[in-house]
């Protein structure tokens, strides 16, 4: 979408007619991933008031979340505050609150909290969940990286099998190895997966008895 598509005026052009002042254009963008912070950047400085709702207070580098879950970069080095990104943007309101409906018709977003928000223009780029293509059960078992949540579940079960194969190193060795394999499956997200290394970068004390986790991966 360009300004043009909007029919926005430039600053130099905006803000009076012959019939008195122009009001200006409300545009609301539903979330501030990639998608909704390209457009709301690509509108800098143009003469309308753009409000910006997300659910979560953090605009997140997802393709970085893998070294999340695997303990090598913390959840702060990949999440940033939206108010801090667009801070240098005038035109910009942001809105923590989750959008559970929108009136096409009346042009109102309507808010989690109750609230709602009238609009002239509207970009939705609320972004999308992973699929198990009709096997939802597998979720339980593998669980998708696609929040900070999601990832530092799986950091916490990567780091909980590390700490049972060092437990078990010497007694039941079959046992350590159940702990030290882990199969992933999925695309190019899943073979950049790395395999957890017994010297993790977070980890303080690295585990002394294991070696290498053997990690099988294959594609949906
Ligand atoms: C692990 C991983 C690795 C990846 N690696 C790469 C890569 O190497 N290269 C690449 O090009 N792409 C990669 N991607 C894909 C890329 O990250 C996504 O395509 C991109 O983030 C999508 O951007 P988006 O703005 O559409 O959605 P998102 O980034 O998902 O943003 C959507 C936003 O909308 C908000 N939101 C959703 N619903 C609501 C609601 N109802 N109300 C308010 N707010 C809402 C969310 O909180 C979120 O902030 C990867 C993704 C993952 C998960």
């Amino acid at each position: 979408m360009t300004a043009a598509d909007l029919q926005i005026q430039p600053i130099a052009s905006a803000g009076k007619s012959r019939r008195g002042p122009v009001r200006r254009l409300r545009l609301v963008v539903v979330g501030a991933g990639f998608g909704g912070l390209a457009v709301v950047r690509g509108l800098k400085g143009r003469k309308i008031d753009i409000t910006v709702v997300d659910k979560q207070n953090h605009h997140l580098f997802q393709p970085l979340l893998y070294q999340v879950a695997t303990a090598a970069l913390s959840p702060a080095d990949i999440a940033a505050p939206i108010r801090t990104i667009l801070k240098a943007h005038d035109n910009v309101h942001v809105v923590l609150d989750e959008v559970v409906a929108v009136d096409a018709d009346g042009k109102v977003v309507r808010l989690a909290s109750g609230r709602s928000l009238t609009y002239d223009a509207l970009v939705l780029a609320t972004g999308a969940r992973h699929s198990y293509f009709g096997n939802d059960a597998w979720g339980v078992h593998a669980p998708g990286i696609k929040t900070i949540d999601d990832a530092t579940r799986v950091r916490r079960t990567v780091l909980l099998a590390m700490e049972h194969a060092e437990t078990f190193r010497q007694a039941r060795s079959a046992l350590r190895d159940d702990y030290l394999t882990f199969v992933v499956i999925g695309g190019p997200r899943g073979s950049r997966w790395p395999a957890p290394s017994p010297s993790l970068p977070g980890t303080p004390r690295p585990w002394t008895s294991i070696t290498s986790p053997r990690a099988a991966s294959g594609s949906s």
